[in-house]
């Protein structure tokens, strides 16, 4: 699934069409509360130019929005919300839990019994092979080859 500029509530929010509680802007990304948050303090960080999923983003755009998730999450733990530690998250595609096709990175402020979780199935916990792990790691070096 893919929006258009057109229609994405994120591009939206970038043309002050649609409210939004902002945090930080600069020339590149804009970051914003979460409308449902996970946390109080849960933030959204969007690459100021619009693409549907991580593939679509320009070269230059993923090392900002690192930058700026890397400042909101400094600031969550100086901001008097409660925040012991931070996850940062991104989900690309739909199965990963991708909701809005606009890129972004969630900045959830985390701290003891907050009661947010991830779930793995019942394999999780199991040490892989060394042979499994080795196959796998050539498949993944060469997919980065032939890009
Ligand atoms: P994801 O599942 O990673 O695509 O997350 C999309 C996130 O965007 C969810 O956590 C939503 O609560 C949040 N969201 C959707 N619409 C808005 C909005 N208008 N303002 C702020 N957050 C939003
Ligand atoms: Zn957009």
């Amino acid at each position: 699934m893919s929006s258009s500029p057109t229609d994405c509530i994120f591009c939206k929010i970038l043309r002050r069409e649609a409210p939004a509680s902002l945090v930080y802007e600069d020339v590149n990304t804009l970051a914003f509360l979460d409308i449902r948050p996970i946390t109080p303090g849960h933030t959204l960080v969007i690459p100021k130019v619009h693409a549907a999923y991580l593939a679509d983003l320009p070269e230059s755009s993923p090392g900002p929005i690192m930058e700026t998730a890397r400042k909101v999450a400094m600031a969550l733990r100086r901001s008097g919300l409660r925040c012991e530690a931070v996850n940062l998250w991104i989900a690309d595609g739909t199965e990963a839990g991708q909701e809005v096709f606009h890129v972004h990175m969630h900045v959830i402020p985390r701290f003891a019994g907050d009661g947010f979780g991830i779930r793995a199935g019942p394999e999780y916990g199991r040490m892989a092979g060394r042979e499994q792990l080795a196959a796998n790691a050539a498949k993944i070096r060469r997919a980065m080859e032939s890009h």
